[in-house]
Protein backbone atom coordinates (compact mmCIF):
# COMPACT_ATOMS: atom_id res chain seq x y z
CA UNK A 1 0.00 0.00 0.00
CA UNK A 2 1.44 3.31 -1.08
CA UNK A 3 1.20 6.00 1.52
CA UNK A 4 1.02 8.93 -0.20
CA UNK A 5 -1.44 7.59 -2.71
CA UNK A 6 -3.65 7.30 0.59
CA UNK A 7 -6.48 9.95 1.77
CA UNK A 8 -6.48 11.69 5.11
CA UNK A 9 -8.98 9.41 6.79
CA UNK A 10 -7.51 6.49 4.94
CA UNK A 11 -3.94 6.80 6.93
CA UNK A 12 -5.76 8.03 10.17
CA UNK A 13 -7.82 4.38 10.30
CA UNK A 14 -5.55 1.86 8.73
CA UNK A 15 -1.33 2.85 8.21
CA UNK A 16 0.94 1.73 11.34
CA UNK A 17 -2.17 -1.23 11.92
CA UNK A 18 -0.52 -4.32 13.17
CA UNK A 19 -2.57 -7.09 11.24
CA UNK A 20 -3.44 -10.01 13.56
CA UNK A 21 -2.37 -12.85 11.87
CA UNK A 22 -2.82 -15.46 15.20
CA UNK A 23 -6.83 -14.55 15.55
CA UNK A 24 -7.79 -12.11 12.69
CA UNK A 25 -9.23 -9.77 14.18
CA UNK A 26 -10.13 -6.53 13.02
CA UNK A 27 -7.91 -4.02 14.70
CA UNK A 28 -4.12 -3.84 16.27
CA UNK A 29 -3.43 -6.37 19.07
CA UNK A 30 -1.42 -4.72 22.15
CA UNK A 31 1.87 -6.87 22.54
CA UNK A 32 2.71 -5.55 26.51
CA UNK A 33 5.57 -7.78 26.77
CA UNK A 34 8.57 -5.77 28.03
CA UNK A 35 10.68 -8.81 27.60
CA UNK A 36 11.35 -10.04 23.81
CA UNK A 37 13.72 -11.90 22.26
CA UNK A 38 17.61 -11.26 22.40
CA UNK A 39 19.38 -13.57 20.07
CA UNK A 40 18.55 -14.61 16.20
CA UNK A 41 16.15 -11.23 16.14
CA UNK A 42 16.59 -8.42 13.58
CA UNK A 43 15.61 -5.96 16.02
CA UNK A 44 16.37 -5.72 19.96
CA UNK A 45 12.77 -4.83 20.95
CA UNK A 46 12.29 -3.26 24.66
CA UNK A 47 9.97 -0.41 25.36
CA UNK A 48 12.32 2.28 26.41
CA UNK A 49 14.03 1.62 23.14
CA UNK A 50 11.01 2.96 21.60
CA UNK A 51 11.07 -0.10 19.09
CA UNK A 52 8.26 -2.39 20.95
CA UNK A 53 5.12 -3.56 17.86
CA UNK A 54 2.79 -1.20 19.13
CA UNK A 55 5.07 1.56 19.29
CA UNK A 56 6.91 0.80 15.86
CA UNK A 57 3.39 0.80 14.34
CA UNK A 58 1.41 3.73 15.53
CA UNK A 59 4.85 6.05 14.72
CA UNK A 60 4.14 5.03 10.61
CA UNK A 61 0.81 6.32 11.62
CA UNK A 62 2.47 10.06 13.11
CA UNK A 63 5.32 9.50 10.14
CA UNK A 64 2.58 9.44 7.12
CA UNK A 65 0.21 12.48 8.56
CA UNK A 66 3.21 14.55 8.62
CA UNK A 67 4.22 13.99 5.74
CA UNK A 68 7.80 12.23 6.07
CA UNK A 69 10.18 9.33 6.74
CA UNK A 70 9.76 8.26 10.61
CA UNK A 71 7.74 8.93 13.62
CA UNK A 72 8.19 8.07 17.82
CA UNK A 73 5.81 8.51 20.42
CA UNK A 74 7.00 9.73 23.57
CA UNK A 75 5.25 9.34 27.13
CA UNK A 76 3.84 13.63 26.91
CA UNK A 77 4.31 16.27 24.76
CA UNK A 78 7.14 17.60 27.03
CA UNK A 79 9.43 14.30 26.91
CA UNK A 80 9.18 15.00 23.05
CA UNK A 81 9.97 18.75 23.46
CA UNK A 82 13.27 18.11 25.85
CA UNK A 83 14.27 14.95 23.90
CA UNK A 84 14.29 16.88 20.91
CA UNK A 85 15.81 19.79 22.35
CA UNK A 86 18.82 17.80 24.03
CA UNK A 87 19.72 15.37 21.15
CA UNK A 88 20.47 18.85 18.96
CA UNK A 89 21.87 21.08 21.81
CA UNK A 90 25.10 20.79 23.69
CA UNK A 91 26.91 23.21 26.24
CA UNK A 92 27.83 26.06 24.18
CA UNK A 93 25.20 26.22 21.64
CA UNK A 94 22.70 28.44 20.99
CA UNK A 95 18.85 27.92 20.28
CA UNK A 96 16.36 30.58 19.27
CA UNK A 97 12.91 30.44 20.13
CA UNK A 98 9.22 32.37 19.67
CA UNK A 99 8.31 34.42 22.79
CA UNK A 100 4.86 32.99 22.54
CA UNK A 101 5.68 29.53 23.61
CA UNK A 102 4.05 26.84 25.43
CA UNK A 103 4.38 27.60 28.80
CA UNK A 104 6.44 24.62 29.58
CA UNK A 105 8.65 24.71 27.25
CA UNK A 106 9.63 27.93 28.16
CA UNK A 107 10.26 26.83 31.64
CA UNK A 108 12.23 23.94 30.48
CA UNK A 109 14.35 26.54 28.50
CA UNK A 110 14.82 28.51 31.13
CA UNK A 111 15.11 26.42 33.81
CA UNK A 112 17.25 23.63 32.56
CA UNK A 113 19.36 25.20 29.98
CA UNK A 114 21.83 27.49 32.22
CA UNK A 115 22.37 24.11 33.73
CA UNK A 116 23.55 22.27 30.38
CA UNK A 117 25.50 26.00 29.25
CA UNK A 118 23.09 26.04 26.15
CA UNK A 119 22.45 29.77 25.37
CA UNK A 120 18.92 30.86 24.82
CA UNK A 121 17.24 33.69 23.03
CA UNK A 122 13.33 34.22 22.92
CA UNK A 123 12.03 36.36 20.50
CA UNK A 124 10.71 39.83 20.31
CA UNK A 125 7.92 38.57 18.31
CA UNK A 126 7.02 36.56 15.63
CA UNK A 127 7.82 37.76 12.24
CA UNK A 128 10.82 36.62 10.42
CA UNK A 129 13.06 39.41 10.95
CA UNK A 130 12.44 38.33 15.04
CA UNK A 131 13.94 34.93 14.42
CA UNK A 132 17.03 36.93 12.18
CA UNK A 133 17.97 39.42 14.57
CA UNK A 134 18.22 36.93 17.28
CA UNK A 135 20.78 34.60 15.40
CA UNK A 136 24.30 33.88 16.66
CA UNK A 137 27.49 32.34 15.23
CA UNK A 138 26.08 29.41 17.74
CA UNK A 139 22.95 28.97 16.72
CA UNK A 140 21.60 25.35 16.13
CA UNK A 141 18.16 25.58 16.53
CA UNK A 142 15.04 27.96 15.69
CA UNK A 143 11.68 26.88 17.40
CA UNK A 144 8.37 27.84 16.54
CA UNK A 145 4.94 27.36 17.56
CA UNK A 146 2.05 28.43 14.99
CA UNK A 147 -0.98 28.87 15.67
CA UNK A 148 0.26 30.69 19.26
CA UNK A 149 -1.48 29.86 22.59
CA UNK A 150 -3.36 31.96 23.57
CA UNK A 151 -3.24 34.34 21.46
CA UNK A 152 -3.51 32.89 17.96
CA UNK A 153 -0.71 34.55 16.24
CA UNK A 154 0.51 32.72 13.16
CA UNK A 155 3.95 32.75 12.31
CA UNK A 156 5.37 32.68 8.28
CA UNK A 157 6.60 28.43 8.42
CA UNK A 158 8.61 28.59 5.05
CA UNK A 159 9.71 32.15 5.88
CA UNK A 160 11.80 31.11 8.98
CA UNK A 161 12.41 27.77 7.62
CA UNK A 162 13.85 29.46 4.55
CA UNK A 163 15.65 31.49 7.01
CA UNK A 164 17.35 28.50 8.96
CA UNK A 165 18.72 26.73 6.30
CA UNK A 166 20.40 30.10 4.58
CA UNK A 167 22.35 30.02 8.19
CA UNK A 168 22.87 26.30 8.19
CA UNK A 169 20.09 26.14 11.24
CA UNK A 170 17.89 23.12 12.27
CA UNK A 171 14.88 24.22 12.23
CA UNK A 172 11.71 22.45 14.88
CA UNK A 173 8.31 22.90 15.27
CA UNK A 174 5.56 22.23 18.11
CA UNK A 175 2.36 22.00 15.60
CA UNK A 176 0.21 20.68 18.66
CA UNK A 177 -1.97 23.74 18.23
CA UNK A 178 -3.13 22.98 14.50
CA UNK A 179 -3.08 19.10 14.45
CA UNK A 180 -1.34 17.35 11.01
CA UNK A 181 -5.28 17.40 9.69
CA UNK A 182 -4.53 21.77 9.32
CA UNK A 183 -1.00 21.66 8.81
CA UNK A 184 2.31 19.75 7.82
CA UNK A 185 5.15 22.33 8.30
CA UNK A 186 7.66 19.81 6.76
CA UNK A 187 5.96 20.67 3.64
CA UNK A 188 7.81 24.06 4.36
CA UNK A 189 10.76 23.04 5.05
CA UNK A 190 10.81 22.86 8.75
CA UNK A 191 13.03 20.17 9.81
CA UNK A 192 11.45 18.52 12.86
CA UNK A 193 7.94 18.34 13.82
CA UNK A 194 6.60 17.83 17.83
CA UNK A 195 3.13 16.97 19.13
CA UNK A 196 1.46 17.40 22.80
CA UNK A 197 -0.46 14.07 21.24
CA UNK A 198 -2.42 14.86 24.62
CA UNK A 199 -4.52 17.09 22.37
CA UNK A 200 -5.88 16.51 19.19
CA UNK A 201 -3.81 13.50 18.08
CA UNK A 202 -5.48 11.61 21.47
CA UNK A 203 -8.76 13.99 21.56
CA UNK A 204 -10.75 12.64 24.24
CA UNK A 205 -8.86 14.36 27.31
CA UNK A 206 -7.94 10.89 28.87
CA UNK A 207 -4.29 10.56 27.41
CA UNK A 208 -0.67 11.73 28.16
CA UNK A 209 1.25 11.11 25.28
CA UNK A 210 4.08 13.08 22.66
CA UNK A 211 4.72 12.72 19.16
CA UNK A 212 7.77 13.52 16.63
CA UNK A 213 8.11 13.73 12.71
CA UNK A 214 10.99 13.78 10.92
CA UNK A 215 13.64 12.39 8.53
CA UNK A 216 15.01 8.87 9.07
CA UNK A 217 18.81 10.61 9.65
CA UNK A 218 17.27 13.09 12.38
CA UNK A 219 14.79 10.54 14.02
CA UNK A 220 18.55 8.50 14.64
CA UNK A 221 19.82 11.30 16.73
CA UNK A 222 16.77 11.67 18.35
CA UNK A 223 16.58 8.09 19.15
CA UNK A 224 20.00 7.73 20.48
CA UNK A 225 19.06 10.46 23.48
CA UNK A 226 15.44 9.31 23.43
CA UNK A 227 16.45 5.81 25.27
CA UNK A 228 18.69 7.66 27.35
CA UNK A 229 16.47 10.03 28.95
CA UNK A 230 13.26 7.28 28.85
CA UNK A 231 10.43 8.91 28.18
CA UNK A 232 8.32 6.25 26.03
CA UNK A 233 4.71 5.45 26.45
CA UNK A 234 3.13 2.40 27.66
CA UNK A 235 1.95 0.01 24.92
CA UNK A 236 -1.97 0.28 26.47
CA UNK A 237 -1.69 4.30 26.04
CA UNK A 238 -0.18 3.90 22.52
CA UNK A 239 -3.16 1.46 21.27
CA UNK A 240 -5.60 3.71 22.88
CA UNK A 241 -3.93 6.26 20.75
CA UNK A 242 -3.81 4.11 18.01
CA UNK A 243 -7.90 4.19 18.56
CA UNK A 244 -8.12 7.38 18.74
CA UNK A 245 -6.16 8.59 15.98
CA UNK A 246 -8.86 6.54 13.76
CA UNK A 247 -10.89 9.36 14.24
CA UNK A 248 -8.23 12.40 13.89
CA UNK A 249 -9.57 13.95 10.73
CA UNK A 250 -13.21 13.70 11.36
CA UNK A 251 -13.03 15.05 15.15
CA UNK A 252 -10.63 18.28 13.70
CA UNK A 253 -12.44 18.92 11.20
CA UNK A 254 -15.76 19.08 12.86
CA UNK A 255 -13.97 21.15 15.70
CA UNK A 256 -12.70 23.47 12.50
CA UNK A 257 -16.03 24.34 11.28
CA UNK A 258 -17.51 24.64 14.76
CA UNK A 259 -15.06 26.94 15.42
CA UNK A 260 -15.49 29.48 12.66
CA UNK A 261 -18.81 29.51 13.62
CA UNK A 262 -18.30 30.24 17.22
CA UNK A 263 -15.88 33.31 16.22
CA UNK A 264 -18.43 34.33 13.61
CA UNK A 265 -20.95 34.37 15.97
CA UNK A 266 -18.95 36.08 18.87
CA UNK A 267 -17.44 38.51 16.48
CA UNK A 268 -20.57 39.77 15.72
CA UNK A 269 -21.97 39.72 19.44
CA UNK A 270 -22.34 42.97 21.31
CA UNK A 271 -20.78 42.13 24.57
CA UNK A 272 -17.81 40.80 22.80
CA UNK A 273 -14.69 42.88 22.95
CA UNK A 274 -12.25 41.12 20.65
CA UNK A 275 -12.03 37.35 19.30
CA UNK A 276 -8.95 36.01 17.88
CA UNK A 277 -9.18 33.44 15.29
CA UNK A 278 -6.97 33.10 11.99
CA UNK A 279 -10.10 32.29 10.58
CA UNK A 280 -11.76 35.02 10.75
CA UNK A 281 -11.01 38.02 7.85
CA UNK A 282 -10.27 40.54 10.70
CA UNK A 283 -7.29 38.74 11.70
CA UNK A 284 -4.03 40.45 10.73
CA UNK A 285 -2.62 37.57 9.21
CA UNK A 286 -5.32 35.82 8.03
CA UNK A 287 -3.69 35.64 4.41
CA UNK A 288 -0.60 33.94 5.85
CA UNK A 289 -2.65 31.15 8.22
CA UNK A 290 -4.67 30.95 4.49
CA UNK A 291 -1.59 30.02 2.60
CA UNK A 292 0.03 27.16 5.46
CA UNK A 293 -3.14 25.75 6.96
CA UNK A 294 -5.52 23.40 5.70
CA UNK A 295 -7.97 24.48 8.14
CA UNK A 296 -8.20 27.06 10.83
CA UNK A 297 -8.29 24.77 13.55
CA UNK A 298 -10.14 24.61 16.94
CA UNK A 299 -8.76 26.89 19.28
CA UNK A 300 -10.17 30.81 19.49
CA UNK A 301 -10.03 33.20 22.42
CA UNK A 302 -11.64 36.11 22.74
CA UNK A 303 -12.75 39.23 25.56
CA UNK A 304 -15.66 40.41 26.78
CA UNK A 305 -16.44 43.89 27.10
CA UNK A 306 -15.45 46.20 29.49
CA UNK A 307 -17.74 45.41 32.65
CA UNK A 308 -18.11 41.75 32.48
CA UNK A 309 -16.21 39.59 34.57
CA UNK A 310 -14.26 36.59 32.44
CA UNK A 311 -14.70 34.41 35.53
CA UNK A 312 -18.10 34.84 36.69
CA UNK A 313 -18.53 34.20 33.04
CA UNK A 314 -17.44 31.45 32.72
CA UNK A 315 -18.43 29.70 35.78
CA UNK A 316 -21.91 30.47 35.00
CA UNK A 317 -21.11 27.91 31.93
CA UNK A 318 -23.33 24.53 31.81
CA UNK A 319 -22.10 22.50 28.57
CA UNK A 320 -19.03 24.27 27.99
CA UNK A 321 -16.36 23.29 30.67
CA UNK A 322 -13.86 25.13 32.86
CA UNK A 323 -10.20 22.92 31.86
CA UNK A 324 -7.00 22.97 31.98
CA UNK A 325 -6.11 21.27 29.10
CA UNK A 326 -7.80 21.31 25.67
CA UNK A 327 -8.41 19.91 21.78
CA UNK A 328 -11.13 16.99 23.30
CA UNK A 329 -14.18 16.46 21.37
CA UNK A 330 -16.06 18.68 24.31
CA UNK A 331 -15.53 22.02 24.33
CA UNK A 332 -13.58 23.94 27.41
CA UNK A 333 -12.74 27.35 28.58
CA UNK A 334 -10.05 28.78 30.42
CA UNK A 335 -8.22 31.90 31.79
CA UNK A 336 -4.80 32.36 30.38
CA UNK A 337 -4.04 34.68 33.14
CA UNK A 338 -5.11 32.04 35.83
CA UNK A 339 -3.00 29.30 34.18
CA UNK A 340 -0.41 29.10 30.93
CA UNK A 341 0.74 32.96 31.74
CA UNK A 342 -0.29 33.19 35.95
CA UNK A 343 3.51 33.23 36.20
CA UNK A 344 4.13 36.23 34.15
CA UNK A 345 3.43 39.96 36.02
CA UNK A 346 0.30 41.84 35.12
CA UNK A 347 2.52 43.94 33.06
CA UNK A 348 4.26 41.55 31.19
CA UNK A 349 0.85 39.82 30.50
CA UNK A 350 -0.71 43.32 29.81
CA UNK A 351 2.41 43.61 27.20
CA UNK A 352 1.74 40.29 25.12
CA UNK A 353 -1.65 41.06 25.50
CA UNK A 354 -2.93 38.48 27.66
CA UNK A 355 -5.80 40.78 29.92
CA UNK A 356 -7.42 39.35 32.96
CA UNK A 357 -10.43 39.41 30.40
CA UNK A 358 -8.82 36.84 27.82
CA UNK A 359 -10.94 34.19 26.88
CA UNK A 360 -9.28 30.61 26.02
CA UNK A 361 -11.73 28.33 24.16
CA UNK A 362 -11.07 24.96 23.02
CA UNK A 363 -14.11 23.93 20.40
CA UNK A 364 -15.42 20.72 20.55
CA UNK A 365 -18.21 18.50 18.49
CA UNK A 366 -21.06 19.68 20.34
CA UNK A 367 -24.22 21.21 17.86
CA UNK A 368 -23.51 24.65 17.34
CA UNK A 369 -26.75 25.70 18.87
CA UNK A 370 -26.03 24.52 22.18
CA UNK A 371 -22.87 26.34 22.61
CA UNK A 372 -24.34 29.15 21.18
CA UNK A 373 -27.19 29.13 23.82
CA UNK A 374 -25.01 28.28 26.94
CA UNK A 375 -22.56 31.24 25.53
CA UNK A 376 -25.70 33.24 25.92
CA UNK A 377 -27.40 32.03 28.85
CA UNK A 378 -24.04 32.71 30.85
CA UNK A 379 -23.83 36.45 29.64
CA UNK A 380 -27.91 36.75 30.40
CA UNK A 381 -26.78 35.53 33.82
CA UNK A 382 -23.67 38.13 34.51
CA UNK A 383 -25.35 40.74 33.15
CA UNK A 384 -28.31 40.48 35.13
CA UNK A 385 -26.06 39.63 38.46
CA UNK A 386 -24.16 42.59 37.89
CA UNK A 387 -27.22 44.91 37.70
CA UNK A 388 -28.72 43.42 40.97
CA UNK A 389 -24.84 43.78 42.70
CA UNK A 390 -25.17 48.08 41.44
N1 LIG B 1 2.97 21.98 23.44
C1 LIG B 1 1.79 22.60 23.56
C2 LIG B 1 1.38 23.60 22.50
C3 LIG B 1 0.94 22.33 24.63
O1 LIG B 1 -0.23 22.97 24.72
C4 LIG B 1 1.37 21.40 25.62
C5 LIG B 1 0.52 21.10 26.78
O2 LIG B 1 -0.44 21.78 27.07
C6 LIG B 1 2.61 20.79 25.47
C7 LIG B 1 3.39 21.08 24.36
C8 LIG B 1 3.12 19.80 26.48
O3 LIG B 1 2.46 18.59 26.32
P1 LIG B 1 2.17 17.54 27.48
O4 LIG B 1 1.29 18.21 28.49
O5 LIG B 1 1.55 16.42 26.75
O6 LIG B 1 3.50 17.18 28.07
Amino acid sequence: MSKQKLGLNTICTHVGEIIDEQFKGSVSPIYMSTSYQFDDVDVKRYPRYFNTPNQEYLSKKIAALEHTEAGMIFGSGMAAVSTVFLAFLKAGDHIVVQNTLYGGTSNFIREEFPKYGIEFTFTDGYEVSDFESAIQPNTKLIHIETPSNPLLTITDIKGVADLAKSKGVLTTIDNTFASPVNQNPIDFGIDIVIHSATKYLGGHSDILAGAVACSNAHMEVIWNVAKNLGGSLSDFTVWMLERSMKTLALRVKAQNRNAKKMAKFLSEHQDVKKVFYPGLKTHPQYELAKSQMKGFGGMLSFELVDGLDAMQFQKELKLIKSSMSLAGVESTVLSPHKTSHSLLTQKERDSIGVTDNLIRFSVGIESKQDLINDIEQAIAKIKKKQLISK
